[in-house]
């Protein structure tokens, strides 16, 4: 997969009503394609009025902004870039046993519902001569956690992303997942959580390196 393509994927372009009838009004003909953020703020305004709210009312006078900019920060994600994020923080070590980090927090909006999920990530790999700099693990999840999404997806890109990166012996990702749009309407299940794993290299081909991110996954605190 080319990452680097996917996670620069543009916007998708204004939609331009055009109607032959000079007497109906239109918008956008011929101007120039609003911005993203006042398009969302305009397509906000029309989700409001069609829900029944008075968009003129003192409290929600401003939300379909406020929607537009959250919206927005919320899908940044295909705006960055790896290189963006691991810029000089790939470093040679000898060291080639496991590196985790768990329970890394992440937030994500489903892609059929936008509706958040939300829940951990633990990300392993076995360095192949190169180590990454621990931080840098959340903020790739973020990269591709901050776009519209489903779970299963989230951990293969994320494994994917971080082969393609170091090219270690292999990668584990698991991310465990509770689903606003399971819990608060469908089946109303709140206390479901979805897992997934992505394995590759030597967690895919190795039972007993498997088990070893598996136990270390699930070791609590002080157990
Ligand atoms: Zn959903």
């Amino acid at each position: 997969m080319d990452i680097s393509t996917s996670a620069v994927t543009p916007r998708r372009q204004p939609m331009v009503e055009c109607h032959t009838n000079q007497n109906t009004s239109v918008r956008h003909v011929n101007a120039v394609p609003l911005a993203p953020l006042a398009m969302i703020t305009e397509a906000a305004t029309d989700i409001l009025s069609a829900l029944g709210e008075d968009i003129r009312r003192e409290g929600i006078r401003r939300t379909p902004e406020r929607m537009a900019k959250a919206l927005t920060y919320l899908t940044a994600g295909s705006t960055m870039t790896m290189a963006d994020v691991l810029n000089g923080a790939v470093f040679t070590e000898r060291y080639d046993q496991m590196v985790l980090v768990k329970d890394i927090e992440f937030y994500s909006l489903c892609e059929h519902h936008v509706l958040p999920f939300h829940g951990m990530a633990h990300i392993a790999y076995l360095p192949a001569g190169k180590v990454v700099g621990l931080s840098k693990l959340p903020r790739l999840l973020d990269i591709y956690a901050r776009r519209l999404q489903v779970q299963e997806r989230l951990t293969q890109q994320v494994a994917e992303a971080l082969h393609e990166a170091l090219n270690p012996r292999g990668v584990a990702v698991m991310v465990e997942a509770s689903h606003f749009c399971m819990m608060m309407r469908g089946v109303e299940k709140q206390n479901s959580k979805t897992v997934t794993s992505a394995l590759l290299g030597e967690f895919r081909d190795d039972p007993a390196l498997r088990n070893e991110f598996l136990q270390a996954v699930r070791t609590q605190q002080g157990a």
